[in-house]
């Protein structure tokens, strides 16, 4: 349970009705109605398709959105921009100080939107039932082998026991759907990929494996050496054959079964079948800064403006203009698509 000790931070206004109706919509005939936000740029782990093993130079402490000021920005999408989801990510977002009492706030906005989290699973065995008791609607948690060597070379860190923990508490505390994301790497991980599936039936959780994308902070990513969707397929074979289950409108993840087997999956195929012409995704920086997709060049400050006393409805405008020139894609397939200067773990994946 949230302690009662412990504040609720304030940051939502009293909801007065815009002067002028907003909505996130683009110039390419998406609206915008999910709203990822990175809660911090550390990390208790190293996966190396995401940082060095050195780690990042993190984010300054007065570069950081205090917790009133997320909730006020997360209030603004949600009661005036038609946000309907609020995924909390990062970094990893177990570390933010709070995070239940963020939550707790976020479950407070009417309309009250849908509120799930992105993490590594680490100390969510302690967490899992206050964060669900919390408010917490869904959670995913990564995990790319259940092998202790594997996960200390990919991850540089000895912690698959934590995340294994992680995964029973998320499901004994009533988060349904518990989904699990992977990244297979060749020669390190992608012979496991059926142990997963096996490992996902048998935990009851719902896994997905994701392209790697080139979003890491070392600009290591190589196109020739990423496991493709068409190759999770080939790797799966031993299962059954993959069988498409339902479109996955503005779903990233296109859903299977594994011919008779009783086993399901999920791919996300960012690189190579992307689906940019559905995305409902906008994401704030635990800094403050909006970015209409993770591949962004650009992005909107709304810490400075919200700082120097902007109300809502100026917010509104300055989020509104930065999702209304989003690009129709990423690009990643295009001789000039340039990797953003932000890595993953900064923009909030
Ligand atoms: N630390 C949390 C976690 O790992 O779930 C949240 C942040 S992490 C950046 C969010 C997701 O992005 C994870 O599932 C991770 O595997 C994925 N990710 C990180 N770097 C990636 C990359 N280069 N390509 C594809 N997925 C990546
Ligand atoms: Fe940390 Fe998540 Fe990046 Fe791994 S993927 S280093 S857990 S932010």
């Amino acid at each position: 349970m949230v302690s009662r000790t412990q504040e609720t931070p304030r940051g939502g206004r009293p909801a007065r009705p815009l002067s002028t109706p907003l909505a996130l919509d683009d110039a390419h005939g998406r609206t915008a109605t999910d709203l990822r936000v990175s809660l911090t740029d550390r990390c208790n782990l190293r996966c190396t398709y995401c940082m060095p093993a050195e780690g990042l130079p993190w984010l300054p402490g007065d570069e950081m959105l205090t917790d009133d000021e997320l909730i006020t920005l997360i209030g603004v999408g949600v009661r005036h921009l038609g946000i309907r989801t609020v995924r909390l990510t990062g970094g990893e977002p177990l570390l933010r100080k709070n995070l239940e009492q963020i939550v707790s706030a976020i479950a407070e906005f009417e309309p009250r939107p849908q509120i799930a989290l992105t993490t590594n699973g680490i100390g969510l065995a302690r967490r899992a039932e206050a964060l669900a008791a919390a408010g917490l609607d869904r959670i995913n948690i990564s995990l790319d082998t259940i092998d202790r060597d594997t996960f200390k070379r990919l991850t540089r860190r000895d912690r698959l026991a934590d995340v294994l923990a992680g995964v029973r508490a998320a499901r004994a505390a009533g988060l349904d759907p518990v989904k699990i994301n992977s990244v297979l790497m060749r020669g390190i991980n992608d012979h496991e990929a059926a142990d997963l599936v096996r490992w996902a039936t048998e935990e009851g959780v719902q896994l997905r494996f994701i392209e790697q994308m080139p979003l890491d902070a070392q600009h290591g990513w190589d196109r020739g050496e990423m496991i493709t969707a068409a190759e999770i397929g080939e790797r799966l074979a031993e299962l059954g054959p993959l069988e498409a289950l339902d479109g996955r409108g503005s779903a990233p993840a296109e859903r299977f079964r594994l011919g008779d087997s009783g086993h399901r999956v999920g791919i996300i195929a960012a690189v190579t079948r992307p689906f940019c012409g559905a995305c409902d995704r906008v994401r704030l920086t635990a800094d403050g800064q909006i970015r209409n997709c993770l591949f962004a060049r650009t992005e909107s400050d709304l810490r400075a403006p919200l700082r120097a006393g902007a109300d809502d409805q100026q917010l509104a405008e300055l989020w509104a203009a930065a999702v209304a020139s989003k690009l129709p894609g990423h690009g990643i397939d295009d001789p000039s698509f340039l990797q953003p200067d932000r890595p993953m773990s900064s923009i909030g994946g």
